[in-house]
C-alpha cells in the first residue's frame, strides 16, 4: 500500500531543489528529525568554527578579540544577517539577549513609543506561547496599561483608541497556524497603535516581510528554523522609523553612544544597537554566526514552496496510513494558514510520542494530546517524511490491537 508514496517521495527528492542542503547537517540516516521547530539540527561546520573561537580567539587573543576578532559589534553585524531571512533592510535587527527579554523590551518600548495616556490597553495574542504572555502582563502593569488577551483573528477588531500596541505571534506554537501579519499589522496601525510580532516559528521557515507590511516591532528566537544552537540569542527588530524614539527599558551600556567613555548619564547609540543591553554571550552568538551560513544563496520563498510541499505531503500519507478518526489534524488545511509543522491530536499522544522516538522519528509533545513534527526544509525530504508517516501508522495500530499497550 506504500508502494506508491515511496515512488513519489523518491521523485520529489530527486526534484527537489534543496535536497543538497542537508548535506550540510550533522544528521544521521537512522533518524528523521522532525523537531527543529524546538531546536534546529547542528550545521556541520559549527564545531571547526568554535574551536576557532576558543582556541585563538579567546585562547590566543583574549581581551583584543573584542576589537580584532569583531566581538564587540557581532549583535548588530549578525543582525544584519538574519534581516534578510525576515523581510528587514539592514541597519534595524539587532541579535541578544532571549526572546523572552526581548518581548520586554519590544513591548515596554513600543508603549513608550506610542507616548499617549489615554491608550491604555496592550491587547496580547490569547494563544501565545507561555512567556510572552507572561511578560506582555508584566510590561502591562510596569507601564500602567491593562492587558486584553484576544486570539489572533479578533485583534484587527479588538484595537481602538484605547490600544497603545499589540503583540501577536506569527506561527502558533501548537498548532501550527499562520496568522495574518499583513492584515493584522495593518488594522493594528490603522488604530493608531504599534504592532509587535513574535516570529520564533516564522523565521527561517516563511517569508516575513517585516519591512514590506510595515511592522513596527518584532522579536524572534534563532535556535529554532535558525539552526543557532541551544540557547543561541534572540533578536529585536525595531524599525528604522521609530530607532530615533526607541527607549528601551533596559538600557544598559552596550546600548549607550559612547559606551567606553564610561559616563554616569546615559544617552541612546543611534540605530538598531539601541535594543542592546550588556555583553553579549560571545560564543552562542558566533556558534550562531557561522550556523547562518547554510542560507547563502538560499531564497526564504524556495524554502516556503518546499515546506508547503512537505506538511502537505506528510499530511496525505497520514490520511493513506492511519485510519480515519485516529487522529486529528490541527494543522490549516489552507496554505495561508499554515506554518511549517503538522500538530496531530490524539488521546494516547504521550505514548504515541514516546514510541515513535524510540524508532527514530523524533517529533514532539505538547501536553496533553498534541503529537508536533516539524518540517525543516533545509534538512527533511521527502522520503523522510513519508518514513515518518509510515511508523507513526504503525504505532498506532500497535497500539490499538494491544501489541504494545501505551493507554
Ligand atoms: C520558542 C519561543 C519562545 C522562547 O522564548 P525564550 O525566551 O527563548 O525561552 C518565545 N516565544 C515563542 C512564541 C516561542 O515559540
Amino acid at each position: 500500500m506504500s508502494e506508491p508514496l515511496r515512488t513519489r517521495a523518491a521523485a520529489l527528492d530527486a526534484a527537489d531543489p534543496l535536497a543538497k542542503r542537508r548535506e550540510l547537517f550533522a544528521l544521521d540516516d537512522g533518524v528523521v528529525y522532525l523537531d527543529g521547530n524546538s531546536l534546529g539540527a547542528l550545521p556541520r561546520h559549527v564545531p571547526g568554527r568554535m574551536a576557532d573561537v576558543i582556541t585563538r580567539e579567546w585562547g590566543e587573543l583574549r581581551i583584543r578579540s573584542w576589537d580584532e576578532s569583531g566581538w564587540w559589534t557581532a549583535p548588530e553585524r549578525i543582525g544584519d544577517r538574519v534581516a534578510p531571512l525576515v523581510g528587514a533592510a539592514p541597519g534595524q535587527v539587532v541579535v541578544g539577549d532571549s526572546t523572552s527579554v526581548n518581548v520586554f523590551k519590544a513591548l515596554v518600548g513600543a508603549v513608550r513609543l506610542v507616548d499617549d495616556e489615554s491608550r491604555d490597553e496592550i491587547v496580547v495574542d490569547a494563544t501565545t506561547f507561555p512567556t510572552d504572555g507572561y511578560i506582555a502582563e508584566s510590561a502591562a502593569r510596569l507601564t500602567g496599561r491593562r492587558l486584553v488577551p484576544v486570539a489572533p483573528g479578533e485583534v484587527a477588531e479588538a484595537v481602538g483608541p484605547r490600544t497603545a500596541a499589540a503583540l501577536v505571534n506569527h506561527v502558533d506554537y501548537r498548532t501550527g497556524r499562520l496568522h495574518d501579519l499583513p492584515g493584522i499589522t495593518a488594522a493594528v496601525r490603522a488604530a493608531g497603535a504599534l504592532a509587535v510580532w513574535d516570529l520564533c516559528h516564522s523565521a527561517g521557515a516563511l517569508p516575513v516581510g517585516l519591512d514590506a507590511h510595515g511592522v513596527d516591532l518584532a522579536v524572534g528566537c534563532t535556535y529554532k528554523y535558525l539552526n543557532g544552537g541551544p540557547g543561541s540569542p534572540a533578536y529585536l527588530y525595531v524599525a528604522a522609523r521609530h530607532q530615533p524614539r526607541f527607549d528601551s527599558p533596559l538600557p544598559g551600556w552596550n546600548s549607550h553612544a559612547d559606551p567606553f567613555a564610561m559616563t554616569p548619564g546615559y544617552a541612546a547609540a543611534d540605530g538598531a544597537l539601541r535594543g542592546r543591553v550588556g555583553t553579549p554571550d560571545i560564543l552562542s552568538m558566533l556558534a550562531l554566526e557561522a550556523a547562518l551560513d547554510v542560507w547563502d544563496g538560499v531564497a526564504i520563498e524556495e524554502v516556503r514552496a518546499k515546506s508547503l510541499a512537505l506538511t502537505d505531503f506528510f499530511l496525505e500519507c497520514v490520511r493513506a496510513y492511519v485510519p480515519d478518526g485516529r487522529l486529528t489534524s490541527l494543522t490549516p488545511a489552507a496554505h495561508e494558514e499554515r506554518g511549517s509543522q503538522v500538530a496531530l491530536a490524539c488521546a494516547d499522544a504521550p505514548a504515541v510520542m514516546k514510541v515513535l522516538i524510540e524508532r527514530g522519528i523524533v517529533g514532539d509533545l505538547r501536553r496533553p494530546d498534541v503529537l508536533r513534527f516539524g518540517f525543516t526544509p533545509l534538512y527533511v525530504g521527502f522520503a523522510d517524511t513519508e518514513r515518518a508517516a509510515r511508523v507513526l501508522a504503525e504505532v498506532c495500530a500497535e497500539a490499538d490491537t494491544g501489541a504494545r499497550s501505551p493507554r
